[in-house]
């Protein structure tokens, strides 16, 4: 980090700054110009605020050199991570995982039939709301612990490992059997929430909000690293622009982005951000081709009258088409690679 001093900083204020700086066991280079000085400062910046240091009446300006996120950055963690989540999945690096399912889990028939149908067809991770974060108190809340029920049930008659949103820590206990906790884009940036879960041992499939940046992104992420969890796999799922024809926008630029700054895998989610079925599978092989680590995808058996998020479900055969389509385009990706 550097600190630039206004022209003939006031010495006491100058000493009081070095003292406090050197307090927080950074070494304080002094370049000292015929018009300013400038403060290297050496060691991890990462506690340092830097609106407070700017606010300062000697400081000109403040410029970070290294990124404020530390556990999640690729500068100390080179090689990509590699998340295990449940019956021999691994997302990240070169393992490609699509997640395919309901929005929410409505009844027993409905996740069993979808759950069967996307994993004949390629998907090797099933999702499915119980917990429903709607913008109106007066939708389709979720099925909450009974959709919880039902989920472990398709995963002990699929064999494949689950992944549900948590809203609350409170519904923790619920999840003991769920193999990856989602923490959806409206909670992103509750904080108390990523603390917790930073304590647990479970994958967390980490949403990026509505209207956030990559860099607030990795600071959600380092919130439960440095608790201790590391199992962290990053999701796009769109933003919101100007744009209203589709719901959000789907920003491809975060899959290499996000991959150029962490280490931690990077999914996509074309369904929320397009919001209109019919866009998905070409979303899809936009990031796919863009380098992503997997796909989340809404799968419903009876779009039109899904409790929760039809209009961007696409049908089991469409998903099965997008799969194979999918497929092929990794097989070219890895063929050039090679
Ligand atoms: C979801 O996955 O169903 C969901 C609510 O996603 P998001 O948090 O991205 O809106
Ligand atoms: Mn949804």
């Amino acid at each position: 980090m550097i600190v630039v001093l206004k022209e003939n900083p006031d010495p006491r204020q100058l000493e009081n700054l070095m003292q406090w700086l050197k307090s927080l066991n950074l070494d304080v280079h002094v370049s000292s110009g015929s018009q300013q000085t400038v403060l290297g400062l050496v060691g991890d910046t990462t506690a340092v605020d830097i609106d407070l240091v700017r606010a300062l009446d000697i400081v000109a300006d403040v410029k970070r050199i290294q990124e404020p996120y530390k556990k999640a950055n690729r500068r100390f963690h080179p090689l990509d991570s590699v998340i295990p989540v449940g019956c021999g999945i691994q997302v990240g690096g070169s393992h490609f995982q699509i997640i395919a399912g309901p929005c929410s889990i409505e009844s027993s028939e409905q996740l069993c039939s979808i759950a069967q149908a996307v994993k004949a067809s390629g998907a090797t991770i099933l999702r499915g709301g119980a917990f429903k974060p709607r913008t109106s108190p007066y939708s389709f809340q979720g099925m909450h612990e009974d959709g919880i029920k039902l989920l472990l049930e398709a995963k002990a008659a699929t064999g494949m490992p689950v992944i549900t949103e948590i809203m609350d820590i409170s519904q923790l206990d619920l999840f003991d059997d769920i193999d990856i906790i989602q923490v959806g884009a409206r909670n992103m940036q509750n904080f108390e929430l990523l603390k917790c879960l930073g304590r647990t041992n479970k994958p967390i499939l980490l949403k990026r909000g509505l209207a956030n940046t990559y860099e607030e992104l990795l600071m959600s992420a380092e919130y439960i690293m440095s608790r201790g969890n590391e199992q962290i796999i990053l999701c796009e799922r769109g933003i919101r622009t100007f744009e209203t024809f589709t719901r959000n926008t789907l920003d491809i630029s975060s899959v290499p982005v996000l991959k150029e700054l962490s280490h931690l895998p990077v999914i996509v989610d074309p369904s929320h951000a397009a919001g209109i079925a019919r866009l998905v599978p070409t979303l899809s092989m936009a990031a796919v081709a863009a380098g992503c680590n997997g796909l989340m995808i809404e799968v419903h058996n009876d779009p039109a009258h899904a409790k929760c998020d039809g209009p961007q479900s696409i049908r089991p055969e469409a998903f099965d088409a997008l799969a194979k389509r999918v497929a092929s385009l990794r097989a070219l990706m890895t063929a050039q690679e090679a």
